[in-house]
């Protein structure tokens, strides 16, 4: 079997990986360079930020996520030669309004959020010991691990460009999707070349809404912003991830820290605010103020796709027999990413399941013309 994937963010690379796996033979369009938009600059968590803000259905795709990293890892590693760096630093969580259903839900739900602790002010300071004195008390859950996102995209794309199954065409845009008859037949570049496969794959995140007209479908996928700050301190210096009010810092193995993030609905934008960087630094010093002393190497901007609840669609797009959906992880790509791909690849082969596939069934979108 041929797949065309449009899009190689982690949803497209994760999903091509699944599927040459299985036997398929590949090939992975993106309009640059693969893996340089919103999975380049997320921050790498591997949880949903607060799991108990969001559906289930969210986390029973991120539960997946340090497992199926770990044994990404261990299979590309020896021929890309890149570690995807799976820090396992655990999370503390500072919001004082989140104790109580945090610590409740992480006792009902073994994952992902395991072994959740409630710190007084003394174990605080010895978990981490730059978390400001006027926080006197915290969540923590020990499990939670980050992973370094840019490598995880530079490990898959190295490791597929050498499978000789697998053809990569970067710098091509597809444009059209050439459907007769409920079918696809071919898929067409800006530049008018037509591309044949036997199943296709729409795996083009915040960009997706792009097929509505063509697909005679409402596609609720909105670009949102979030900016990012990458601090360098000495390695190992701050231990755990840190989160106050939906922001948050994220260690590195080598010392790096990556911060963030904001929420911002503009469009296709990725200039950097210096008014959100400023809100970002406050929030930051504000949990961890020694950071202050280290300086900024990197600031970035990038595209989450959004989607209703956050619920990404995975599944076969309404009325057409050979079109797949792997799009809208919004906040959560990442975390989700290597679990969605695989349902999408046990859905095009007809295996079993990792999860019920239901919740995320594009059968929900809606017709353009009863919106
Ligand atoms: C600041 C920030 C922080 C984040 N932090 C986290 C986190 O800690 N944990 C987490 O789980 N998630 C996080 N996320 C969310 C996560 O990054 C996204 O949900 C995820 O990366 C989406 O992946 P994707 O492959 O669907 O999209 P993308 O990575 O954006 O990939 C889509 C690709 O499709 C290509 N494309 C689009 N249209 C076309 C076309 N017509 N033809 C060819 N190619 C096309 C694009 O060029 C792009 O490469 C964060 C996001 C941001 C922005």
């Amino acid at each position: 079997m041929h797949i065309a994937i449009i899009g190689a963010g982690i949803s497209g690379l994760m999903t091509a990986l699944e599927l040459v796996e299985q036997g398929c033979s590949v090939t992975i369009f993106d309009q640059q360079h693969a893996g340089r938009e919103a999975s380049w600059a997320g921050g790498g968590i591997l949880s949903p930020m607060y799991p108990w803000r969001y559906e289930q259905a969210v986390n029973n795709l991120a539960k997946h996520a340090k497992a199926l990293y770990q044994e990404w890892n261990e299979k590309l590693k020896p021929v890309s030669g890149i570690d995807f760096q799976i820090h396992e630093t655990g999370m503390l969580i500072l919001d004082e309004d989140d104790f109580e259903i945090g610590l409740n839900y992480a006792q009902q739900h073994n994952e992902p959020m395991q072994q959740a602790k409630y710190l007084q002010h003394e174990q605080l300071e010895q978990v981490n010991p730059h978390i400001h004195k006027k926080y006197q008390h915290a969540m923590y859950f020990p499990q939670i691990a980050n992973v370094r996102n840019p490598r995880v995209l530079q490990s898959i794309t190295a490791y597929l460009k050498q499978h000789p199954k697998v053809q990569f065409k970067e710098h091509c845009p597809i444009q059209t999707l050439n459907i007769q008859n409920n079918k696809i037949y071919s898929i067409v570049d800006s530049s008018g070349q037509n591309y044949v496969a036997d199943e296709y794959v729409l795996a083009t995140g915040a960009w997706s809404k792009h097929w509505e007209t063509q697909l005679g479908l409402s596609i609720p996928v909105e670009p949102i912003q979030g900016q990012m700050l990458l601090f360098k301190t000495p390695e190992n210096w701050l231990p755990t991830m840190c989160m106050n009010k939906v922001m948050y810092l994220i260690p590195r193995m080598d010392g790096h820290v990556v911060c963030g993030s904001s929420m911002r609905n503009i469009g296709f934008d990725t200039t950097i605010n210096e008014a959100v960087k400023e809100n970002i630094l406050d929030a930051c010093f504000d949990m961890v103020p020694e950071l202050a002393q280290f300086p900024i190497v990197n600031e970035w901007a990038g595209l989450r796709p959004s989607s209703p609840n956050g619920i990404p669609y995975i599944g076969a797009m309404p009325n057409i027999k050979n079109l797949w959906a792997n799009f809208g992880h919004f906040r959560n790509g990442l975390c989700m990413g290597a679990a969605s791909a695989r349902l999408l690849r046990q859905l095009i082969l007809k295996q079993p399941k990792i999860e019920n596939a239901v919740a995320y069934n594009p059968k929900h979108l809606v017709k353009m013309d009863l919106v």
